[in-house]
């Protein structure tokens, strides 16, 4: 069987605005000439800063007008008390506001929305307070990621929102900072650096805040980092406690005794690549039990082969793991996937749900990882009560309640070099970061499963290359078709749909398939709805108790984030964050849509209308002359599906994020070497590709992007 799409994580390249200066981290920075906050001329009208404390964020049910933390509340279940839109009316539903945000990049993030204040984030981590009820901006803040920072973030320069803490909010910045900045003015209160900068960190997940700290992880374990998350003090910015997901170097002493733990699942020399298990998005809190919870990524590098030669389970890889509040000491963990292979990682959605499971009420966390099962775990203890698989799954049969483990399947490792794996899930996960939602009202769980294959094969040839991509799996193997007959054969497998999952059966309620995956967070709210988007464009509002369609609108590009809704004077919106980008969008050849950024508004009765979509006919010049070998482009097309097709989309075929390489300009090809092999596009994002490419191959990839141009430029476009 042929193959089909993979992964998660991207460099990329970029332009992009911005002016200002470097990074102050007082209060005195407000003398500088060029304040990084650009405050608009008028007075803010939104009503004023109130704080938020721990006891406004634990009983977020007396202010369901707010949206106070990124699930709404510290159990993430992303549940609305608000109902004045409902199931009756959601019909009148119309565009209330727009806000445009200039980053045209993916958009991921979640808005918090405050007494009438909404603070939200678009790519390279800039925020954006605006008025809640009118859209219009109060301030902004960019925090000045350099640009180049984007070759080693993995799956776009996205950015999925702010955490609020007393008067102040807080964004992880791309660049791996964390910076807290004054709620009512965006003035940089303080700026700490969380990561060690030689190394490729990148943060992309909103921070959250338990007991007076801020607590943000990381990601980069596509490339080669160590995991850990840390706790700052929310006034000041001083680290509270760190800890490491994976071990370090056992010569080196162990942090502390979960260290000492993990290290005992580990072989070879893991520690020089790093291990990965990158904490880049899920967290929840039970502030009764004092537990964070936080979800924990995949290997450096995937193939536990190269990782960990002699086996072993990998801990904290793919794993759930649960920390005291107070002091981040480890309590117990579940791992997910033992010695994951296949970038599984258990860093989706977390959400803390008080049900009762057979007559006796119990304190469960759920997750829908990326490896298709579906877990019910008793949060007190971390004791498996269910796993069900949720979508397709082919490299377990089942996960064994006695043991808690997986029951892999033969072959699923794909050890043999030359007989590479066809697998369901693939690394894009049967869901990934997209926020889940519960409603107590019908008592099921909404998430936005998929359905994608991969074919993981090793890379026989693998070689450590810092700052690189390293994953020790060949992409070659999983690329899409390059005849478009072929390519389109595969298109029926790739599936996605809103999936209503009974978390007490641990079973399909029912599913609305839609048109592809990579579908947005999901809202639920006690007006009977669940409000969803697709990459497609369309957002729209479900009956939550069986999926019916009952409204829908074009957002005019993709809609991957988690909605939310509020209100101000006794008016309830809701609000999406819309634009294209992410990881998927980066590889998924061809899947284009318009990239605007923006923050759409809805109310019952809204006027508002969007401008109309600029649609330029699609520019595909003609490419130069075919002049390469057979053996040059068979060669250029290894290297690209190695290197370049993380950005530039696969099959040299562009999502419409970043450049699509077959419709260069023939100055840009006469340009291809300054690109390539001098490193004049890092500035924007790109690897250093000088270090690890010759000549022969700069002109292999060119002769591969060539004949690509060739084989797939539109007739109707040809003399
Ligand atoms: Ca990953």
């Amino acid at each position: 069987m042929s193959v089909a799409w993979n992964l998660m994580r991207l460099p990329l390249m970029v332009l992009a605005v911005s002016l200002v200066m470097g990074c102050d981290s007082s209060e005195e920075t407000a003398e500088k000439p060029a304040e990084k906050a650009t405050e608009t001329a008028a007075a803010p009208a939104a009503a004023a800063v109130t704080k938020v404390d721990a006891a406004r964020i634990i009983n977020a049910d007396t202010e369901p007008q707010n949206w106070l933390s990124h699930g709404r509340t510290y159990s993430e279940q992303r549940y609305s008390p608000l109902d004045k839109i409902n199931a009756g009316n959601v019909s009148q539903l119309g565009l209330a506001w727009f806000y445009d945000m200039p980053e045209r990049r993916g958009i991921e993030a979640t808005p918090l929305v405050i007494d009438g204040r909404m603070y939200t984030t678009s790519a390279w981590s800039v925020v954006y307070a605006l008025d809640a009820k009118t859209g219009k901006e109060l301030w902004t803040y960019d925090p000045e990621a350099p640009k180049s920072v984007g070759s080693v973030a993995c799956c776009d320069v996205v950015n999925r929102g702010v955490a609020a803490w007393g008067d102040k909010v807080y964004v992880g910045t791309i660049d791996g900072r964390l910076v807290a900045l004054d709620a009512y003015s965006g003035k940089v209160a303080w700026d700490v650096n969380t990561v060690d900068p030689e190394r490729p960190y990148t943060i992309t997940g909103a921070p959250r805040v338990i007991k007076g700290n801020v607590i943000i992880g990381n990601g980069g374990a596509e490339l080669g980092v160590r995991g850990y998350i840390t706790a700052y003090n929310a006034e000041t910015g001083k680290q509270a406690w760190r800890f490491y997901t994976v071990p370090g170097n056992p010569a080196d002493g162990f942090e502390d005794k979960a260290q000492e733990l993990a290290a005992k699942t580990w072989t070879g020399e893991w520690w020089k690549i790093g291990g990965g298990g990158t904490v880049w998005d899920s967290m929840a809190y039970d502030p009764d039990l004092d537990l964070l919870y936080i979800g924990v990524g995949n290997g450096s590098p995937w193939n536990r082969d190269v990782r960990s030669p002699e086996g072993g389970d990998n801990l904290f890889l793919s794993s759930i793991v649960a920390l005291k509040g107070e002091t981040g000491e480890y309590v117990w963990h579940y791992q997910t996937t033992p010695g994951d292979t296949w970038d599984y990682t258990a860093t989706q959605h977390i959400m803390l749900l008080d049900l009762d499971i057979d007559g006796k009420p119990r304190k469960l966390l759920v997750q829908a990882p990326k490896n298709g099962f579906f877990y019910v775990i008793d949060r007190t203890t971390g004791e498996l009560i269910s796993a069900e698989k949720y979508v397709p799954v082919s490299w377990a049969e089942k996960v064994d309640l006695a043991t808690g483990r997986p029951v892999e399947t033969a072959n699923a490792r794909y050890p043999d070099p030359d007989k590479p794996q066809f697998t369901v899930p693939s690394a894009f996960g049967g869901h990934n970061w997209h926020p889940m939602a519960f409603s107590p009202k019908t008592g099921l769980v909404y998430l936005p499963a998929q359905e994608i294959p991969m074919i993981y094969g090793k890379d026989k040839t693998f070689e450590y290359k810092p700052g690189f991509w390293n994953l020790g799996i060949d992409f070659a193997l999983t690329s899409l078709p390059e005849d478009p007959a072929e390519a389109a054969k595969l298109l029926p497998l790739l599936k996605g749909r809103l999936l209503a999952w009974d978390p007490v059966k641990n079973a399909q309620a029912f599913v609305v398939e839609h048109p592809g995956p990579w579908n947005g967070g999901i809202l639920a709210t006690a007006g009977d709805l669940l409000f969803q988007g697709t990459p497609g464009g369309e957002f729209a509002a479900y009956n939550a108790a069986d999926g019916t369609k009952l409204w829908s609108s074009q957002a005019q590009t993709g809609v991957v984030s988690g909605p939310v809704t509020y209100e101000v004077d006794g008016e309830q919106y809701v609000t999406v964050t819309v634009g294209w980008g992410t990881a998927f969008s980066l590889v998924a050849a061809g899947a284009t849509q318009t990239p605007i950024s923006r923050v759409l508004t809805y109310k019952l009765g809204g006027t508002e209308k969007l401008p109309p979509v600029d649609v330029a006919a699609a520019d595909f010049p003609e490419p130069p002359a075919l002049t390469g070998t057979t053996e040059q482009i068979a060669h250029g097309r290894q290297l690209y599906l190695t290197r370049c097709f993380q950005c530039h989309g696969d099959a040299a075929m562009a999502g419409g994020v970043l450049p699509d390489l077959r419709k260069l300009s023939p100055e840009s090809h006469a340009a291809w070497d300054d690109f390539v092999l001098k490193d004049q596009m890092h500035d924007m994002g790109m690897p250093k590709f000088a270090s690890i490419l010759t000549p022969e191959d700069s002109a292999a990839i060119q002769h591969y992007v060539i004949k690509r141009a060739h084989d797939t430029r539109p007739a109707e476009v040809k003399q």
